[in-house]
C-alpha cells in the first residue's frame, strides 16, 4: 500500500512521501499530513531486541512507503553513525522516578540532529527519485538548535544550498558560536532584528512568494524547509518514542502492554505531535504532557480551547521553546476538525488575521489524549537544582521545564503510570543558565570556564561540538531587518 499525504488546508490534491519531503509546505501553504497514520507491522517482542537503525527502518517504512527498502536503509545508515557519541542513539537514563530519554548525543547535541541527520539523506534521495535537476535551497528559521543541526547536516552536501535565519540576541552564546562557526562553501547564516516569529512568518512568506519561486526556477534553484513542518523531519523523530518505549520493556522497567505517559518540552510541538503519532501506531502511551516555559499559549490552548499568540513574547533561558505560533499545531488541528480542512483553513485565517482562534467543543472533546502544564523560570531553575542535589543528574534548562511539568502533573493527578521525560538538549549547550540554576555564584563566570566546571561536577566528558566551538573562526557576520529577508536570500543566491 501505498501511503499518501495530503495537505492540511486542501482536500483535494494528494502527494507521495517523497514529494511531500522535497516541498516541505503545500503550495497552498497547509501541512503536508499523512492520509491515515500507519500501525507498525512488527510486535513490540520484536522491537525489543532491535537497534535504534533496525527501529527506525521498522518505523519509518510505514511512513515513506515510495522509498525502496535499500534508499532508506542507506539514508538510515549514513544518518545513525559514528556522528552520535553513543552507539545506542539515544540513551535511557533513570534520574529519581523518571526516565530521560536523551535525545541530545548528535552533532550539535540537541535532539534536532535526531532527524536533522538524516532530512539531508530523505531530501537527496526524494530529488533523485522526481528527477529534480534544480538546486534545493534550505530555508531555515531557527530559535537556535535546529539552525546549526541543518546546517550540520547539509553542510557541503552535493546539490544544496543552505540559508538560516536567527533570531539576533535571542539565542544562547553558544547557539549562537555554532552557527556564525559554521563550515562549509553552502552554507550561510544570517542574524534578523526581529523574534524567532518574525524569522518563522519571514520564511513562510518567502515560501508563499510565486513570483519568487519562478525567478528562482529560472536560476536553477528550488526551496525545501527543514524545519519541523517538513514531514521528513517528523516521521524520524516517531522512532524513538518507539524504541524508548521497546527498551523500557527490554530493561524490565515495564511490563509488556503497560501504559506509560510522556512528557515533552515543546515549542513548535514537532516533538510532541511525533509522540502523538508513535501512540497512534500502537505504542502503549497514555498521556502526552504538553510542557512550556512562560510563553504558555499551548498550556493556555490545552486548559481553554482558545489559542491566542496576542500576549507579550518572553525572553526565557529555554530559548528553543520561545514561540507564540507552534507551527505543527496546525497538523493536530486538522486532526481533530476530522481531517477537515476547509475547517482547518478557517481557523489558520483567523489566527493569521487576529492572532487567535477558538475549536469547537468537539473538537476538544478530542485532546483527552493531551495533558497541558508549563514551568516559570524559578521552577525551571530549582528542577535543575534539586535534581543535581538529589541524584548527581544534570539537566539542561528546556529538559527541566519538562521535567518540572512531568512532576506537578504526578501531583495533581493520581496517576501512578510510570514518565518518559524528552531530554532535549545538552546541558553544555545552555550552560550558562544550567549552572546559575545550580548556583547563582556562577554568574559572572566566563561560559567556557563553566564547560569545565559542568565537567568537574557532573562527571560528563565535554562534547565535541563544545570543544569545536572553543577556537572555531566566525564565518557569517550578515544581519537583516525581518523585513528584508526575501532581499537577502535573493542577493546570496546572486538572483
Ligand atoms: C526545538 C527544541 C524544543 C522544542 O521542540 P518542538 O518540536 O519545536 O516542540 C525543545 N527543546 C530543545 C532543546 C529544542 O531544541
Amino acid at each position: 500500500m501505498n501511503l499518501k499525504y495530503k495537505s492540511t488546508r486542501s482536500a483535494d490534491k494528494t502527494v507521495t512521501a517523497s514529494e511531500a519531503i522535497l516541498k516541505g509546505l503545500a503550495d497552498d501553504g497547509g501541512l503536508f499530513v499523512p492520509e491515515y497514520i500507519p500501525k507498525l507491522d512488527v510486535s513490540m517482542d520484536e522491537l525489543k531486541s532491535m537497534s535504534y537503525q533496525e527501529t527506525a527502518y521498522a518505523v519509518m517504512k510505514q511512513f515513506l512507503t515510495d522509498f525502496t527498502e535499500e534508499e532508506l536503509k542507506h539514508c538510515i545508515d549514513r544518518a545513525y553513525d559514528s556522528k552520535f557519541d553513543t552507539e545506542v542513539i539515544a540513551p535511557l537514563v533513570k534520574v529519581g522516578d523518571t526516565y530521560h530519554l536523551e535525545l541530545f548525543h548528535g552533532a550539535t547535541i540537541a535532539f534536532k540532529d535526531m532527524a536533522l541527520s538524516i532530512l539531508p539523506h530523505l531530501l537527496t534521495t526524494a530529488a533523485k527519485k522526481n528527477h529534480v535537476t534544480n538546486e534545493i535551497v534550505i530555508l531555515t528559521a531557527t530559535s537556535g538548535d535546529t539552525g546549526k543541526a541543518a546546517l550540520a547536516g547539509f553542510a557541503d552536501v552535493p546539490g544544496t544550498k543552505i540559508i538560516v535565519f536567527y533570531p539576533k540576541g535571542g539565542v544562547s552564546r553558544v547557539q549562537e558560536l555554532q552557527m556564525v562557526t559554521q563550515k562549509g562553501s553552502n552554507t550561510s547564516v544570517v542574524a534578523i532584528h526581529g523574534n524567532f516569529d518574525n524569522a518563522q512568518s519571514g520564511v513562510k512568506a518567502i515560501f508563499e512568494d510565486k513570483e519568487l519561486e519562478k525567478e528562482l526556477a529560472e536560476a536553477g534553484y528550488q526551496f525545501s524547509s527543514a524545519n519541523s513542518i517538513n514531514i521528513g523531519r517528523l516521521v524520524p523523530q516517531v522512532v524513538y518514542y518507539v524504541y524508548a518505549y521497546a527498551k523500557l520493556l527490554e530493561n524490565g522497567e515495564i511490563t509488556s502492554g503497560e501504559e506509560i505517559n510522556v512528557t515533552v518540552p515543546t515549542g513548535n510541538f514537532g516533538n510532541i505531535l511525533a509522540a502523538y503519532y508513535a501512540k497512534q501506531m500502537g505504542v502503549p502511551i497514555a498521556k502526552l504532557i504538553c510542557a512550556s516555559n512562560e510563553n504558555k499559549v499551548l498550556f493556555d490552548f490545552f486548559q481553554t480551547g482558545i489559542y491566542n499568540k496576542n500576549r507579550e513574547f518572553i525572553l526565557t533561558s529555554s530559548p528553543s521553546m520561545d514561540i507564540l505560533i507552534s507551527s505543527n499545531l496546525e497538523r493536530l488541528i486538522y486532526a481533530i476538525a476530522g481531517q477537515d480542512a476547509e475547517k482547518n483553513s478557517g481557523l489558520m485565517a483567523q489566527l493569521r488575521e487576529t492572532g487567535a482562534y477558538e475549536i469547537t467543543a468537539e473538537m476538544r472533546d478530542k485532546l483527552s489524549d493531551f495533558a497541558g502544564g508549563f514551568a516559570t523560570e524559578k521552577e525551571t531553575a530549582e528542577t535543575i537544582r534539586a535534581t543535581y542535589e538529589r541524584t548527581g543528574y544534570v539537566m539542561d534548562t528546556h529538559t527541566a521545564v519538562a521535567a518540572c511539568v512531568c512532576a506537578q502533573y504526578r501531583k495533581d493527578h493520581a496517576d501512578g503510570r510510570k514518565c518518559l521525560v524528552a531530554s532535549t538538549a545538552s546541558p553544555y549547550k545552555f550552560i550558562h543558565s544550567v549552572m546559575t540554576a545550580i548556583d547563582a555564584k556562577y554568574a559572572d563566570t566566563d561560559e567556557f570556564e563553566l564547560v569545565d566546571e559542568l565537567s568537574r561536577i557532573s562527571g560528563t566528558d565535554i562534547p565535541k561540538a563544545i570543544e569545536e566551538i572553543r577556537n572555531a573562526d566566525i564565518r557569517h557576520t550578515a544581519e537583516c531587518d525581518a523585513d528584508q529577508m526575501k532581499a537577502t536570500v535573493k542577493e546570496i543566491l546572486g538572483v
